[in-house]
């Protein structure tokens, strides 16, 4: 019997079956057809490698105490230093963390603040800016918030408008800020995957550039949301891109890595006048919004173990090791014709294999995971992109696997 399973961004029609996964362990997959190295931490959640065992031992103790709780009556220990321990090592003044449980519903929650914040101002503004290929998330406000394309046509009619602002290309980076410029006079909030859009294609932009947008928001009033869902947790070579760029959100998002990829769970943080603008003896000034597991116990106590290892390990030298790494074997690419764009931000590599037509639906992605796959290697290019996003305690072997597999598929595709 065919599987009744509908899996996520894919075609069953083009992809008859799956590998059944059954254990993980550091960059390792093990399924029923051999072991795959996850050489995209999964869809990017996976920081320290699969199943650290610090954070397999909280999520087995907090289990043993409380499963889940309603979160709007009541607070708990792992949701309380989950919370302290985010605001002390965020950008500087963020003062609030208001969980969820994905990256779209922190984006969600970060738009809902932004309007709830401005519908609150004796001059409210309900509009939102955001970057040409943008990636957010797949619920509606999110995708609206997102570029438009061949996801989102169906969708159209649901989607709000957004003031779009050209990507800030290399030499163009004008065009943008000026646009904004003229956007951020009575725009609510501007929103931004910092540094590099993921989804998107692995766009990457200077700390310049982000510094600049954000001082453009703050000389306008305008909110300043960093979407951190991807580059949050040390992706970008610094703990978040922000402080890279010595900016200060007004609003972050984090999901993914939040609990070292283990367990879903989001939060949104946000500054004292975002709060305190919800704060009234006004009922009808509350933040409407809540998930059934809201700051789930055990997800919280997997970040709380998350935010010790951080504290505890070294991590920082793992991410820096990783990003030399990641450098010395994308060196043998650049100048090589069968591909373009050799790019590198922080843990991140990406580079663009040249091919005839690139377009998404020309489908050369799903052929070079299929060709990756194959040779035990788990990528999953966008388009003619190849990115490397590995979790943090690769060794130099296991990458050496991920690039010999990548100059293959430049030999047999081009
Ligand atoms: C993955 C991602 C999201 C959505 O997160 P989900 O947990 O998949 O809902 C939002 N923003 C960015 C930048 C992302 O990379």
């Amino acid at each position: 019997m065919s599987s009744p399973v509908w899996h996520p961004f894919t075609q069953h029609a083009l992809t008859p079956e799956f590998p059944v996964v059954s254990r993980g362990e550091g960059v390792w997959l093990e399924t029923d057809k051999g072991r795959l190295l996850d050489a995209i931490s999964s869809w990017w959640v996976i920081t320290h490698g699969h199943r650290h065992p610090r954070i397999v031992a909280a999520i087995k103790a907090q289990a043993d105490q409380l499963d889940q709780a309603i979160f709007a009556n009541l607070t708990h220990q792992p949701a309380e230093d989950v919370a302290r321990g985010l605001i002390e090592i965020a950008p500087r003044g963020l003062s609030h963390v208001f969980y969820s449980d994905s990256g779209s519903t922190s984006v969600e929650v970060a738009l809902k603040m932004a309007l709830g914040f401005w519908n609150n101002q004796i001059k409210p503004r309900t509009r939102i800016i955001a970057l040409e290929h943008a990636y957010h998330g797949d619920t509606v406000g999110t995708m609206s918030a997102g570029a438009r394309g061949v996801f989102t046509t169906p969708y159209a009619p649901l989607l709000f408008d957004v003031v779009r602002l050209p990507f800030p290309h290399a030499g163009r980076e004008q065009e943008t800020l000026d646009m904004l410029k003229v956007a951020a006079r009575d725009a609510a909030a501007l929103i931004v995957e910092p540094l590099i859009l993921g989804a998107g294609g692995m766009l990457m932009y200077p700390p310049e550039v982000l510094r600049a947008l954000a001082i453009i928001c703050r000389r306008n009033s305008t909110l300043f949301i960093s979407d951190e869902v991807m580059t949050g947790f040390g992706r970008t070579g610094t703990l978040f891109a922000c402080k890279q760029a010595g900016v200060s959100p007004d609003i972050l998002c984090l999901a993914k890595g939040l609990t070292g990829g283990s367990l879903p769970l989001a939060a949104t943080l946000c500054t004292p006048e975002i709060f305190e603008a919800h704060y009234s003896q006004d009922r009808s000034r509350t933040f409407f919004h809540s998930s059934s597991f809201t700051a789930n116990p055990i997800a919280c106590a997997a970040a709380r173990a998350n935010l010790e290892i951080w504290r505890d390990e070294p991590v920082m030298e793992r991410i820096t090791a990783l990003g030399a790494m990641q450098e010395e074997r994308l060196e043998r690419f650049r100048g090589d014709p069968r591909f373009s764009n050799v790019r590198r931000q922080g843990t991140i590599a990406a580079l663009d294999l040249t091919v005839a037509d690139p377009g998404y639906l020309a489908g050369i992605g799903p052929k070079l995971s299929a060709f990756f796959l194959d040779r035990g290697i788990l990528l999953r290019p966008l388009g003619n992109t190849i990115y490397v996003m590995p979790p943090y305690g690769i060794t130099a072997a296991e990458l050496d696997l991920v690039y010999d597999a990548i100059a293959a598929a430049g030999a047999k595709f081009t």
